[in-house]
């Protein structure tokens, strides 16, 4: 772990590092100075944007215990996303850990929406 120019957390070697960073690219659709949310490259709905913290989290878990400011920031891209993308309703969902789904160890929210979402999750 290594810090950037205005002492945020980064990992050289995190995907999402690198797109927030823009070394990758990324089909950006919101950003604040906090957090930034760009399209899923697999969408499984209409809406699926990645919400993530500009600043190297681990997981949803370690992003509250040490900056809650900044969770709440990530979630205010992801309502503010719904509004503008689709129709303001959407589920959230923080895969924490490789057994729930988790593969990109940068906290993400995945916003999804824009149709009648099933319950439950297989
Ligand atoms: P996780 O499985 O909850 O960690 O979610 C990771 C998500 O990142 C998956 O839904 C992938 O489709 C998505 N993803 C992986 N690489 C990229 C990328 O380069 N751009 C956008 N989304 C990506």
């Amino acid at each position: 772990m290594t810090s950037n120019d205005t002492s945020r957390p980064t990992d050289p070697d995190c995907l999402f590092c690198k797109i927030v960073a823009g070394e990758i690219p990324a089909t950006v659709v919101a950003a604040t100075d906090q957090a930034v949310a760009f399209k899923d490259i697999n969408p499984q709905a209409p809406l699926h944007v990645l919400v993530v913290p500009r600043a190297h989290h681990g997981d949803i878990a370690q992003l509250a215990a040490a900056d809650p400011e900044l969770l709440s920031g990530v979630v205010a891209l992801a309502d503010a996303v719904a509004s503008e993308q689709a129709d303001g309703q959407f589920r959230l969902i923080f895969n924490s850990g490789p057994r729930a789904g988790q593969s990109v160890f940068h906290v993400h929210g995945h916003v999804i929406g824009g149709k009648e979402l099933g319950w439950t999750p297989a």
